[in-house]
């Protein structure tokens, strides 16, 4: 789940200005006759130019020359940046599976135990911030698996190939000039600031720009660290919730049941009621329970449709979605939280069946993928990019949708092979 993009973000730069692209087409254009050179050659020589270009931005924002110049070292557009762009967990992967691979019974495991082992520092950081505690544990194990996997692509090199050209130009050059202004200020050195393809850094993944406005120096040793400093980056998250009205002791949302007759045109984040208002509706939360707060303002999320479970959120699940504006994201954040906390799993199956397979069979499955030669890392239970493109390559081999969840289905059929 590294290479969540913060949506949120996106989404208000999605529209490229159709000056900038009709530059670079023109730029394209003019290079392609004027410059008798190989195709590499010529990508590098508009890069270069591409950053002598930006400097004049980037020293109206008060960026040194010395700073502009040690941050580019060396610097080339990545081509894997642009890939991993076109592919876009969120946006493949229907909820059912986006659901089982992101809450895992290891990482609700491993969440329960960093409960423990940092209460302390959590007990701290809720009472400053008033932000729940599950909910940071769950958007770190969410955003780097607590952690381990923080991304190690140089941000400057990442956010200046998508400021240079692709879908998001303008989204990668206000990136970074955010990052830029992150090593002005000495937070931290080019060397040590890593993140994701998409330019998230640090152990919760903020893009520059979050962590120009909502980072802060928990630890008090004149840094925002967000990358080594645990402390710093928890609570940095807890700041941004809080910024984005997180209510302390309340709930994301709740499950609920529709009644028989519903019109599910009303499942829309736009269409907002009172819980008591929905409940005139018919609608109900799951076990018997009851709604604390009927005055609370909600909105019906289903998303796998009618068939799935379904689910009344509330203004915590729009903070995270501040965080990242993918349901999805908000669900699988809230869902990990509560799980984490010691409650059930949801009480509706999904209509497509999926389930996640368990850590022994996501181990095993590893290790048959291992043993037919993809080189997928570790053997670790873990999910990731490497292990699902090589489920997607066999599913492919086998004749099944290649859609790189790992299914008990195919971990059965590679039994059989082995
Ligand atoms: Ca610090």
């Amino acid at each position: 789940m590294t290479e969540q993009v913060h949506h949120a973000t996106r989404r208000r730069h999605r529209s490229v200005s159709v000056l900038i692209l009709l530059g670079l087409i023109a730029a394209c254009l003019i290079g392609a006759t004027a410059t008798p050179m190989g195709p590499a050659q010529a990508a590098d020589a508009k890069f270069k130019k591409f950053v002598d270009g930006f400097w004049p931005r980037a020293r109206k924002a008060g960026i040194s020359r010395k700073t502009y110049v040690r941050a580019f070292e060396g610097v080339e557009p990545d081509p894997e940046v642009w890939k991993k762009d076109a592919h876009q967990p969120e946006f493949v992967m229907p909820a059912s599976q986006y659901i089982a691979l992101a809450v895992s019974d290891t990482r609700i495991e491993t969440g329960a135990k960093k409960l423990v082992e940092l209460k302390e520092l959590l007990d701290a950081i809720e009472k400053r911030y008033s932000v729940d505690r599950h909910v940071l544990i769950a958007i770190w194990g969410m955003e780097t698996n607590y952690g381990t996997f923080p991304g190690d692509k140089y941000v400057i090199r990442a956010l200046a190939t998508l400021a240079y050209k692709g879908r998001r130009t303008k989204f990668g050059r206000r990136q970074l000039i955010a990052a830029l202004r992150i090593l002005e200020r000495g937070d931290t050195t080019p060397e040590r600031m890593t993140g994701s393809w998409a330019g998230a850094m640090g152990h919760t993944q903020f893009i520059p720009t979050t962590y120009l406005g909502n980072a802060v120096d928990y630890d008090g040793d004149g840094k925002r660290d967000i990358w080594d400093t645990l402390p710093d980056a928890l609570a940095s998250t807890a700041n941004y919730l809080k910024r984005s009205k997180w209510q302390m002791g309340q709930t994301w949302g709740y499950e609920v049941v529709l009644p028989k007759r519903f019109n599910t045109r009303q499942a829309s984040l736009r269409t907002v009621k009172t819980i008591g208002q929905w409940r005139k509706l018919g609608i109900k939360r799951v076990r018997d329970k009851e709604f604390p707060r009927t005055g609370d303002r909600a909105s019906l999320v289903l998303p796998a449709g009618s068939k799935g479970p379904a689910f009344l959120i509330v203004q915590n699940f729009r903070s995270i979605m501040r965080y990242n504006a993918a349901t999805k994201y908000a669900l699988a954040v809230g869902y990990l939280s509560d799980r984490i906390r010691g409650y059930p799993a949801f009480a509706r199956e999904w209509p497509d069946g999926v389930r996640p397979l368990d850590s022994d069979q996501r181990r095993e499955l590893q290790k048959l993928l291992l043993a037919r030669g993809f080189a997928i890392g570790d053997i670790d239970g873990v999910i990731g990019s490497k292990t699902r493109e090589a489920v997607s390559t066999v599913q492919k081999e086998k004749g099944l949708k290649a859609d790189g969840f790992p299914s008990l289905k195919l971990l059965q059929a590679m039994r059989k092979d082995s």
